[in-house]
């Protein structure tokens, strides 16, 4: 199958049945109605990719098939509608009316007396308190009880989705290896993953981790001023959206300036030989009905056999989706199992703080019989000139 590369390449039709989907799985998570604010959820479920604002927008999801409504400011009708993927009943309401109340009525006329709601994750306390105070007699529950098996659950569209955003960062992780590094600053190197990412079909750049020397030993180290020099490594991990979809993958480089007497010491490369171990066997065990912290457990027993235990500081990854961390996470006390078309992040890490680390990031998908890699551009540490 192939679909194209833009953001509406998920088939119409599959937003009917993902709200059908939902309103199976509202019953069965024991909620009467659910209550999804503007973000990943609403995206999921209708496509519309609604404004991030503290006017309230609103998909209600009843219980039964159809008992389903969007709820947006008047001034957001037109976008609602042209955003939205299948047909859902708008209800709009006034600058002076009161959105939450308008809720209330909705929920009340699909589910009659509503004792058990679930809301979306990300939704404002504020307006969280105002739907409190207009259904005071029901009880609130996170709604990813109901729909997290839904997206994490990534369909072969979702993931022909992922596979594309993944090539795309392959080829910028591999013109930023290519080019100038030495003597330009982290964020300049940034600012052109950024744009590459752009360039290779991105709809938006959400990271450029340019992480030299020893901030290289900082998982989550913003770009900064620092110049980069010959002789150190670059921890490099990138990624965004492509037809909404998340690419994240970290690749490892070590620049000497065109001069190989500034390559890797020793202990780098078995640092980065140990990591790549770690990466590669926890890749391999992926297969359905493994429990995601059995995945962590892999990447860490291979580090932690060769000394580096306390310097691996982090999960080993997180779901990927419309959202860039989602469930599953693969994490210590995770037994959920993994599934046919779960999608995440294994992406160990080895860091010595104050002198450098590494990290290698792929973004893998579970498939029937075992892994099924996304990334694929070279994982080995890549000695470049810069
Ligand atoms: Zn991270
Ligand atoms: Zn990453
Ligand atoms: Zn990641």
């Amino acid at each position: 199958m192939t679909v194209a590369a833009g953001r509406r390449a998920i088939p119409a039709e599959r937003f009917g049945a993902r709200l059908a989907a939902a309103a199976e799985a509202t019953t069965a998570a024991g909620f009467d109605a659910l209550l999804l604010g503007f973000g990943a959820d609403l995206r999921y479920l209708t496509g519309y990719e609604a404004l991030e604002s503290e006017r309230l927008t609103m998909l209600v999801v009843g219980g039964r098939p159809g008992a389903v409504r969007l709820v947006v400011p008047r001034l957001e009708e037109p976008a609602a509608l042209a955003g939205c993927r299948t047909t859902v009943p708008i209800a709009t309401w006034d600058e002076t009316d009161d959105p939450a109340a308008l809720v209330a009525r909705i929920v009340t006329e699909i589910a009659a007396a509503p004792s058990r709601i679930g809301v979306s994750d990300r939704l404002w306390a504020s307006q969280l308190l105002r739907l409190e105070r207009a259904l005071p007699g029901a009880t609130f529950g996170s709604a990813t009880r109901a729909i997290r098996g839904l997206r994490m659950t990534k369909d072969a569209d979702e993931v022909q989705l992922l596979r594309l955003a993944a090539q795309a960062a392959d080829r910028v992780v591999d013109q930023i290896a290519a080019g100038r590094l030495v003597g330009r600053t982290e964020a300049d190197v940034a600012r052109e993953v950024r744009a590459r990412l752009g360039a290779e079909g991105h709809d938006e750049a959400h990271f450029a981790i340019v992480a030299s020397g020893p901030n290289s030993a900082s998982p989550h180290h913003d770009a900064s001023d620092r110049v980069i020099r010959p002789g150190e490594p670059i921890v490099l991990d990138i990624g965004g959206t492509l037809g909404g979809y998340g690419s994240d993958i970290t690749r490892t480089l070590w620049v000497t300036g065109g001069d190989p007497a500034n390559g890797p010491d020793e202990e780098f490369r078995h640092l980065f030989a140990v990591l790549h171990a770690a990466q590669a066997a926890a890749t391999r065990a992926v297969r359905p009905g493994i429990a995601c912290e059995a995945i962590d457990t892999v990447a860490g027993d291979v580090i932690s056999a060769e000394g580096y235990g306390e310097a691996f500081i982090h999960r080993t990854g997180h779901g990927i989706g419309l959202e860039g961390h989602e469930e599953p996470y693969l994490v210590a006390g995770n037994a959920e199992p993994l599934g046919e078309g779960m999608a995440f992040s294994i992406e160990p890490g080895i860091y010595l703080a104050g002198r450098y680390g590494a990290r290698i990031e792929d973004i893998v998908v579970c498939g029937p019989d075992g892994p099924v890699p996304l990334n694929t551009t070279d994982r080995d540490l890549r000695v470049v000139p810069g």
